[in-house]
């Protein structure tokens, strides 16, 4: 369960870098001088755009699936039964000599 938590963080942490210097290398670059139809930044920044929207798709897909998931395991096991403390009294154990 450590090891999921740790790749999970890992994984997100990358999505976020590769969002983040996507945007900004775009940001850079929305003013170079383009050299016609092959100017490589264009292609990078082509690149860039993809990548957005693919991490953008998949951060909302996996949004939307935790957010089903949640609203299905709330539903099905009603809140009390998290806090039902077992014990003598909650099971009405008669304490009897
Ligand atoms: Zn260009």
């Amino acid at each position: 369960m450590k090891k999921a938590k740790r790749a999970a963080v890992i994984t997100a942490v990358v999505l976020i870098i590769a969002m983040l210097f996507s945007v900004l290398f775009i940001a850079h670059e929305t003013g170079h001088e383009c050299s016609g139809e092959d100017c490589r930044v264009c292609m990078k920044i082509s690149a860039c755009e993809n990548a957005l929207k693919n991490i953008t798709g998949a951060v909302t897909a996996a949004a939307a699936l935790a957010a089903v998931c949640f609203v299905f395991v709330r539903t099905l096991v009603p809140l009390h039964s998290f806090y039902t403390v077992l014990s003598p009294v909650t099971l009405k154990v008669k304490l009897s000599d």
